[in-house]
């Protein structure tokens, strides 16, 4: 579409202060509606030479993923602690959906699923070795000939390329993620590696007359809950008991049977893991206000996967389907927004690929299942589906013996209650979100009218993502050297 000559339309035309139009859609708020106006039309202070090159009246895009980060741990979301400013401050203008959730509760399926806005059978991206199929198309593939300069900064294994989730990216910086096998993922510490990627980049390789996608991918809160000096002391209670984080998911100390105790000491270096982060956070908005590239930059932040805390017996993520491994803080402020507002709506990051192609002006494919925030919002009554389908390889201590456990997840939320359908053990769960939000007591399986319909929404979207991931060629395994395998396996994620 060429630049300047607005968009198709399919409700009214609103007019930018700077004379341009935008599509003035659906569920948009006018105040929303005028800050893209503003933004969209790139009236950028000293800006004059982008309305000569594709692009040029489009927003900058920052989406930022932060590893494992569970919606109740931010301030705007309520936490007891301080200890995202940070975020905070982006949320104090932007909108905040409260009932934001990812589509599983692990790295590389999540990413995969906002990157091209499908469910992962469809996109079948569903283990740790897989790879995006090339016929996919990405947020970052549709962005290149709107003139958009596709940019990405990365630190955990998972996003690594050899996963394809590079494609589209011009700059694809994957150096941050820590080399090496065995457990050393776990230990490191990569924002620093991420900042000094992201700063070369804004202030050295960035164009100066095309807008920008950067997408920035934050590891470090990822277990081991290691933080550095001073964020590994800052939130430890005198009434905490220290335990050993180390090696937390395979093989630690930590266990259901830790202490009240010794888990406020855990979660004090969760949240340790997560300030660190914020303030990182905390300087890039710095560094895009020096640049004067605040206003005119959407800023999308979100979390790949929650975290759970034995809430449901478990700890880490990539477990369950359930709230504590799934829900996200999701903060989304629009060029020139001043303003906070709060979005309650059930929200999945799938829609993160609309949301952005609105952003910039550009239509998604045709078969993606993520609804734009901005322009096609869900009623109550629409279903969200959730999917888990993995497996963990553990070692008896007694023996030594390797032992696989499989494990296939189906969820859907509609009409306030969920229902949970894990395959080998032919377990079902209902629960009634409003009543019980947390989901700690299934309601009995009445074969009512309500959990009848869970249930054929279930089967029903089963089939048709199959017959989608039927339509594409899957991507197959990863090229991955002897090391990444180590480093996999130091996670517990292959064998
Ligand atoms: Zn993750």
């Amino acid at each position: 579409m060429p630049d300047g000559q607005g968009f198709p339309v399919d409700g009214l035309w609103a007019t930018g202060r700077s004379g341009c139009r935008v599509r003035c859609v659906r569920g948009l708020s006018l105040t929303m509606a005028v800050v893209l106006a503003a933004g969209g039309c790139g009236d950028r202070a000293g800006d004059a030479s982008r309305s000569q090159s594709p692009g040029a009246s489009k927003p900058n895009i920052l989406l930022i993923t932060v590893e494992s980060l569970r919606a109740d741990h931010v301030g705007s979301y309520g936490y007891h602690r301080p200890v995202t400013p940070h975020i905070d401050a982006l949320a104090r203008q932007a909108t905040r959906y409260s009932r934001a959730h990812a589509v599983t509760s692990w790295t590389l399926t999540s990413h995969a699923s906002m990157f091209t806005g499908l469910y992962p059978t469809a996109h079948q991206v569903l283990g740790p070795k897989d790879r995006l199929g090339d016929a996919y198309t990405t947020i970052a593939e549709l962005l290149a000939p709107a003139g958009y300069q596709r940019a990405a900064v990365v630190s955990g294994p998972y996003l690594s390329r050899k996963h394809n989730l590079n494609q589209g990216f011009g700059l694809y910086v994957d150096s941050p993620i820590t080399p090496g096998g065995d457990k050393a993922a776990a230990k490191d510490i990569t924002n620093a590696k991420v900042e000094a990627a992201v700063n070369d980049f804004l202030r050295h390789k960035r164009s100066t007359s095309r807008p920008f996608f950067l997408f920035v991918y934050v590891w470090d809160p990822h277990y081991d809950y290691i933080p550095p000096p001073p964020f590994d002391r800052r939130f430890v209670p005198e009434s905490a008991e220290p335990i050993d984080v180390t090696d937390y998911e395979i093989g630690g100390t930590v266990t259901e049977k830790a202490t009240p105790a010794q888990m406020d000491y855990v979660i004090a270096q969760y949240d340790g893991e997560i300030a660190c982060t914020d303030a990182m956070l905390g300087r890039f908005w710095a560094t895009l206000k020096e640049l004067e590239l605040w206003d005119s930059t959407a800023i999308l932040l979100t979390a790949d996967h929650g975290e759970s805390f034995f809430e449901h017996g478990t700890k880490g993520h990539k477990n369950d389907l359930y709230v504590e491994s799934l829900h996200v803080p999701l903060i989304v402020k629009t060029p020139n927004q001043k303003t906070a507002t709060v979005d309650d709506r059930l929200v999945n990051l799938i829609d993160l690929h609309p949301t952005i192609l609105e952003l910039a002006g550009v239509e998604p494919g045709p078969t993606i299942h993520g609804r734009s925030l901005l322009a096609d919002p869900r009623s109550a009554s629409d279903p969200v589906f959730f999917e888990l389908e993995t497996s963990w390889y553990f070692t008896r201590q007694t023996t030594g013996e390797k032992y696989k456990k499989s494990q296939h997840w189906r969820a859907v939320v509609a009409d306030g209650r969920k229902l949970i359908h894990q395959e080998e053990d032919g377990r079902w769960e209902f629960y009634d979100l409003v009543a019980d939000p947390s989901e700690q007591s299934p309601l009995a399986a009445t074969g009512g009218e309500g959990q009848q319909r869970l249930r054929a929404l279930l089967a029903d979207w089963q089939t048709s993502m199959k017959a989608v991931a039927a339509t594409y060629e899957a991507g197959g395994e990863a090229d991955l050297a002897p090391d990444d395998v180590k480093r996999l396996r130091g996670l517990g994620y292959v064998k």
